[in-house]
């Protein structure tokens, strides 16, 4: 945004009434010698304010918005039916459990049974896994994809599961209500392309080092390229401690829900990496707007193929749901 300071004003004066509104500005004189106005360029991490309002100060000429470089992402649905429940805006905080990845029919059937109960509507469970080693458990593929379709009908669950690599996007088409695209994959355009013209329900896990501009990109890739609908997935971003895995960016969360109004949960589970804060981060996350909420959860954490250490017991989730309500 760039407001333009009227001739006969006092440029400092409009500095400190822009201040007021809880605006960061830098001041750019006019060209030496010419008789141009001084402007300001409003920065990105200033409140949202309507143009209207600053338009409104005495010494303001003009304030120009650019376009949205997001038309796409602007003019979505805020709130769309994934499975049988709905996602998004105004609709109840979606709740979306399972383990990291599907390790067999018997457990994904005792998991699903469980969330059903406790009322989680979404399950969610990987059957082809990115693994930062090529010698960890890769995932069991379509195989694991049968088996949770299976258990989510059961138990009346949506289901949501990743997707890596076009060659297998039509099988995870076919079994999942709300397609994942992976934090490693999120700037993959080609692979956001070819999975939008699936065109289902999308979601979309933010890079671990993505801006919020290349994330809103990457959803404005989705929906031009026909997904109906994307809602974004905060999963923690590179930090420089070690005592959590990643960063929960709560900021993203809340800048995408009350700046942008847009569909947006948190994985606290991918964020902090340690089962002794999902709880505390989850209630975090949706205190600051979040729709929705993703977290692992696992019988017996030991024994789980992926990311044992960071999935909670049911009983734990369950508490955790309880407390929501
Ligand atoms: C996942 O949700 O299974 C996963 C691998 O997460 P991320 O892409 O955020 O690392
Ligand atoms: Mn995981």
């Amino acid at each position: 945004m760039i407001v333009t300071v009227r001739a006969a004003a006092e440029p400092r004066e409009v500095q400190t009434a822009l201040a007021g509104l809880g605006l960061w500005v830098s001041r750019q004189e006019p060209a030496p010698g010419s008789e141009g106005p001084v402007l300001f360029s409003v920065s990105p991490h200033s409140r949202a304010v309507s143009p209207a309002e600053i338009q409104a100060l005495p010494g303001v000429a003009a304030v120009s918005v650019s376009k949205s470089p997001y038309p796409r992402l602007e003019a979505m649905p805020r709130v769309a039916k994934v499975g049988r429940h709905e996602i998004g805006v105004g609709a109840p905080p979606a709740l979306i459990a399972g383990p990291c990845s599907v390790d067999s029919e018997e457990r994904i059937e005792a998991i699903a049974q469980r969330l059903a109960r406790m009322g989680v509507r979404f399950l969610r469970g990987g059957a082809f896994k990115p693994r930062t080693s090529p010698y960890s458990f890769q995932g069991h593929g379509e195989v694991a994809l049968r088996w949770m379709r299976h258990a989510a009908r059961r138990h009346g669950l949506a289901v949501v599961t990743e997707v890596m690599g076009v060659e297998e996007q039509e099988v995870v088409a076919e079994f999942a209500d709300l397609i994942q695209i992976g934090s490693r994959n999120m700037q993959n355009y080609s692979l956001l392309k070819s999975v939008a013209g699936l065109g289902q329900p999308m979601l979309l896990k933010r890079g671990m080092a993505a801006t919020l501009d290349e994330w809103q990109g990457a959803a404005e890739y989705c929906l031009l390229h026909g997904a109906p609908f994307v809602v974004f997935c905060e999963r923690g971003i590179r930090n420089f401690d070690p005592h959590t895995r990643n960063l929960l960016d709560l900021s993203a969360v809340a800048i995408l829900a009350h700046v942008h109004r847009l569909p947006v949960i948190a994985d606290p589970s991918h964020a902090a990496g340690r089962r002794d804060l999902i709880a505390p981060l989850a209630r975090g996350a949706l205190a600051v707007g979040a729709h929705g909420i993703m977290v692992e959860t696992h019988p017996e954490p030991a024994l789980a193929l992926s990311d044992g250490p960071q999935a909670i017991l049911p009983d734990e989730l369950e508490k955790l749901v309880e407390s929501l309500s």
